[in-house]
């Protein structure tokens, strides 16, 4: 059993705090407001009065508030607290955010392990959900048996912004495949049908297009895009074209698809038409 001490009891800290209670941990909680910390003593955790005391309280120290800003402003209040204690930041931000906490927490005497939460508040604890980790591998080693309680726990480098670049990568991702999602929708929704009856025809097909990932990442890595190429970029963008002007026919906003077509225009003006469509990341680098 660890004492662990937890900042921020939004929606995602209350969960995180919850769970440790649930797993055994001796928990002590802190929150900007306080009614939100009453629930978790009825559940048997401690409320400190503030977060110097919070973070005195425990070896461990997790922090997860809304962004940089609040956890600037929360740590700050903490900062004579700090010196000799291991703190856990998993609030979500940017890398240069991260690096930044993570250089001066160090500065007040204080071992930093960024984190980037790959999940829902329900899920925490259960399978499925996944916790990132960049920067200190000595916390991350100490206390890894009480972050496992949390989620499966991936420490990505020393490079305290990695977790956070990864969390906004994968991210990315998701947003891209729920933009789509939404324009397919929108485009089937114009012709009067339903979207769920739709799904039985999206989803295997967005798995078997999850499938051409391996190869296009094998040529972003080589930088071949023009190996064994069989749907050229030159070709797709005439379909991006069809979609976009499909989408103002239907009376849809083209507004999703417009930037990869704009993308790809780039990357066919520089003489790249043939290649694969994993050359268009080369613009996107670029930020032409
Ligand atoms: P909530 O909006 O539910 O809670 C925000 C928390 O931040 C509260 O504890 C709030 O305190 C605190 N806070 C805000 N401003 C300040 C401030 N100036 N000083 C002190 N505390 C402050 O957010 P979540 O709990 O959902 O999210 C927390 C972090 O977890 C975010 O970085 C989020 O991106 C990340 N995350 C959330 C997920 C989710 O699905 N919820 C999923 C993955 C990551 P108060 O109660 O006093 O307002």
């Amino acid at each position: 059993m660890s004492r662990i001490s937890v900042l921020g009891l939004g929606a995602m800290g209350a969960a995180l705090a919850a769970t440790l209670i649930r797993k055994g941990h001796s928990v002590t909680v802190w929150n900007r407001t306080p009614s939100r910390a009453e629930p978790l003593a009825g559940a048997g955790a401690r409320i400190a009065t503030n977060p110097a005391e919070a973070v005195a309280a425990s070896d461990l120290t997790i922090l997860c508030v809304v962004d940089y800003a609040a956890a600037g402003a929360v740590l700050a209040e903490a900062q004579e607290a700090l010196r000799g204690r291991d703190l856990v930041n998993l609030t979500n931000g940017t890398p240069r955010e991260a690096k930044k906490l993570a250089a001066w927490a160090e500065e007040k005497g204080a071992a930093y392990l960024d984190g980037g939460i790959m999940a829902i508040p329900p899920m925490i604890g259960e399978t499925g959900a996944l916790i990132l980790y960049s920067g200190s591998d000595a916390v991350f080693e100490r206390h890894k048996p009480s972050l496992d309680a949390l989620a499966e726990s991936r420490h990505l480098g020393g490079d305290a912004g990695l977790a956070a670049l990864y969390d906004l990568a994968l991210l990315s991702g998701m947003y891209g495949l729920f933009s789509g999602f939404l324009h397919a929708g929108a485009l089937v929704a114009s012709s009067g049908r339903r979207v769920g009856d739709f799904l039985p025809l999206l989803q295997p097909w967005l798995q078997a297009m999850s499938g051409t990932l391996p190869d296009l990442a094998g040529k972003i890595d080589s930088g071949k895009h023009s190996d064994t190429v069989v749907s050229n970029l030159a070709m797709q963008a005439t379909a991006l074209e069809n979609i976009a002007r499909a989408s103002t026919e239907q009376g849809v906003a083209p507004d999703f698809i417009e930037p990869m077509l704009r993308l790809a225009a780039l990357r066919i003006a520089d003489g790249h038409g043939n290649d694969d469509i994993s050359g268009v990341i080369e613009t996107i680098r670029r930020k032409k």
